[in-house]
């Protein structure tokens, strides 16, 4: 059923998806979750050839997913995959995470640029997971399954996305919220002149005046 030989992978759970990711210290980008395998020289194509970076992308991730269901205990087939399942890849999944997510006690909660380090852990960034989770449903439906019992659509896994959206928009101190809609400009007054001085204090520095 699937291209990956047996002596591609040598090590038991985890499998090398562990090496791609905990070698790697820097952040890239937010919504891309690396699931390559390093050991796999054949699967890189040059960019030119590529159909399309989100294809590409989709069909790691369902390798990925695939690859963990081989190797689940109990093991664990497609068609029995509910969307606990689904929660309990996602979870797996932040091991590999390179977003620091703050603990509710951490001095740092709710700052974007954290002065120092903390112990905090590093977790997958709700943006990846969200774009994740769109594209193993999609790839869910193009290898047959059933829209109506798509484990990735179910409303466990939309609920946990949402308190993570805003665990970790709280805890980074940033905002996840769609701000297309910029706030109303205050009225300009049609004048620029400066408000005149009021005839009472013209009158009132006046009659000051004159009476010195
Ligand atoms: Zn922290």
């Amino acid at each position: 059923m699937d291209l990956v030989s047996p002596q591609n992978n040598p090590n038991n759970y985890p499998s090398p998806i562990v090496g791609s990711n905990s070698m790697a210290t820097t952040a890239t980008n937010d919504n891309i979750i690396s699931t390559a395998t390093p050991t796999s020289s054949t699967t890189t194509a040059p960019p030119s050839t590529t159909p399309s970076r989100y294809e590409n992308q989709k069909r790691r991730d369902w390798n990925t997913f695939c690859q963990y269901l081989r190797n689940h205990r109990p093991p664990l087939s497609l068609s029995m995959c509910s969307g606990a399942h689904v929660l309990e890849f996602l979870r797996y999944l932040d091991q590999f995470g390179k977003t620091k997510v703050h603990h509710q006690t951490c001095p740092f909660f709710g700052l974007p640029n954290p002065p120092a380090p903390c112990p905090c852990p590093l977790r997958q960034a709700w943006g990846s997971l969200d774009a994740l989770i769109g594209r193993l449903r999609a790839a869910y439906e193009e290898h047959g399954g059933r829209p109506e019992g798509n484990p990735f659509g179910a409303r466990a896994v939309r609920i946990f996305l949402r308190e993570v959206r805003d665990f970790q928009a709280k805890a980074r101190g940033v905002s996840y919220e769609k701000k297309r809609k910029r706030p109303k400009q205050k009225v300009a007054t049609p004048s620029a002149q400066p408000p005149a001085p009021t005839p009472a204090t013209l009158a009132g520095a006046t009659a000051a005046k004159s009476t010195i």
